[in-house]
Order: C-alpha cells, then sequence, then structure tokens
C-alpha cells in the first residue's frame, strides 16, 4: 500500500478528528493497517517523538526525511517553508480538509492526490530468469 492510498482508505475506517492521532491523516493511516494512531504514538514513550520517528512508527520512514514545500495558501508569496511531507500531511489535514471554513479547502482525495506526487516510486518487480530444464508439479 502506499500512503495516499492508506488514507483514503482508513478515511472510511474512522471518523476524522483534527489534531488527534486517533482520527488525523496519521491515524488514517493507522486505522487502514488495523492499528490504532494514539496507541502508535504512546508506544513512542516521547511526548513528542518528531516526524521523523512518528512517520516510521506508522510505516512510513520516507515521509519524515523527504522534504516538500507546503502546496497552500497558507504563506506569503516568496516566503513557502519547506518541511517533512509527514509534517506538511498534519498541516494540510488539520488546517486545510478539517476547517471548513478555510478559504483554501482541500478534500481528502486532493490530499491523498498531493501525497501521491510525492511517494517514491515502487521498486519494481524483478522475476527470477526461469532454470533450464526446471518443471513445477502440483501435487
Ligand atoms: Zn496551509
Amino acid at each position: 500500500m502506499k500512503l495516499s492510498e492508506d488514507i483514503v482508505l482508513g478515511s472510511t475506517l474512522i471518523p476524522m478528528k483534527r489534531r488527534n492521532f486517533n482520527g488525523c491523516a496519521w491515524g488514517m493511516v493507522a486505522a487502514s493497517h488495523g492499528q490504532v494512531g494514539g496507541a502508535i504514538i504512546a508506544s513512542l514513550g516521547e511526548d513528542w517523538a518528531g516526524w521523523e520517528k512518528i512517520s516510521k512508527a506508522f510505516g512510513y520512514p520516507w515521509a519524515g526525511r523527504k522534504q516538500a514545500q507546503f502546496p497552500c495558501e497558507c504563506w506569503s508569496p516568496g516566503e513557502v517553508p519547506t518541511d517533512s511531507v509527514a509534517s506538511v500531511i498534519a498541516h494540510l489535514f488539520d488546517f486545510h480538509v478539517c476547517i471548513p471554513y478555510n478559504i483554501d479547502k482541500w478534500t481528502l482525495e486532493q490530499l491523498a492526490y498531493w501525497f501521491h506526487t510525492q511517494e517514491p516510486e515502487e521498486p519494481s518487480v524483478q522475476c527470477e530468469e526461469a532454470v533450464e530444464g526446471a518443471s513445477l508439479s502440483f501435487a
């Protein structure tokens, strides 16, 4: 599964709650894996473990390392900050998906699509060469 797919799947499993690991975008990722976001955070044993540790604990370590520019309209032109994809996820969900009066309102699908554009390529599957003379038997 990809991060963008997990968010969409998770949104069908739990209610959305902003600024809460049981219902935020990361909570949805956890739910899509049959887990509870708040329990994952509690298992880290720190008040604030940082996005690198958090994204690793949720199964997507690249999201804590990869940097991205915020794609929203919260910033002045020329002053758009860069942060980890994991942090951008939290911001977009908390301030653009969950706040209905935000002028720059995003749907969950828009959010998932943006993450899709950030995701690393999945490694291609390579098949081994068939061994000459080998045969399969199905008993
Ligand atoms: Zn924003």
